[in-house]
């Protein structure tokens, strides 16, 4: 997730690990395939924190607030988040489930792998999540609360994993619908 409308996508990025986008229809391909868990063994080896320090590469140096494997190309439930959204700590987060939630909020969205939308959609998530998760250090994380955005990232993430996109889930934008026809 980032928080700027446009992302720069012409600059070259390391081709094992590339930034997966609905520009071309392959990488759709890509996108909507639904992750697969990670076991303490993967999470150890050295390709997983090669992963990792991608997912944490990208993100610091792109200013966004979180990404997911499967947006560099890699179908493993990781995703990483700024937490708090606004701070420089980046959490590692492995084998997210979302137990409950309360609330709802809308607000706008950005996604690196949607770049140059022509508006940004508001999306409708919960205010207030009790989840699960390994964390990087392969410690179970058993209860962990996330309320207002950084909520609403963990979702975002979260939904990367299981091949959904923010667009899904959008209630409204001047433009919005007939982009989103063209993929
Ligand atoms: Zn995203």
């Amino acid at each position: 997730m980032n928080e700027k409308e446009t992302v720069e996508t012409t600059e070259t990025e390391p081709e094992k690990f590339r930034l997966r986008t609905i520009i071309s229809d392959s990488d759709v391909g890509d996108l909507r395939k639904p992750s697969d868990p990670v076991s303490l063994t993967e999470l150890n080896s050295s390709d997983t924190k090669e992963l990792i320090q991608a997912l944490k590469d990208y993100v610091t140096k792109h200013g966004g607030l979180g990404m997911a494997a499967v947006q560099l190309g890699v179908h493993k439930r990781i995703f990483v988040m700024r937490r708090p959204f606004n701070s420089g700590n980046l959490s590692v987060i492995v084998n997210p489930v979302i137990h409950r939630g309360t609330g709802h909020a809308v607000k706008g969205e950005g996604c690196f792998s949607l770049p140059n939308m022509p508006a940004t959609p508001m999306v409708k998530r919960m205010s207030m999540i009790h989840v699960t998760y390994m964390d990087e250090n392969g410690v179970e994380q058993a209860q962990d609360m996330l309320v207002g955005m950084d909520a609403r990232i963990f979702q975002h993430e979260l939904d990367h994993l299981n091949g959904v996109l923010m667009t899904d889930k959008k209630s409204g934008g001047r433009g919005f619908q007939q982009w989103k026809r063209s993929f």
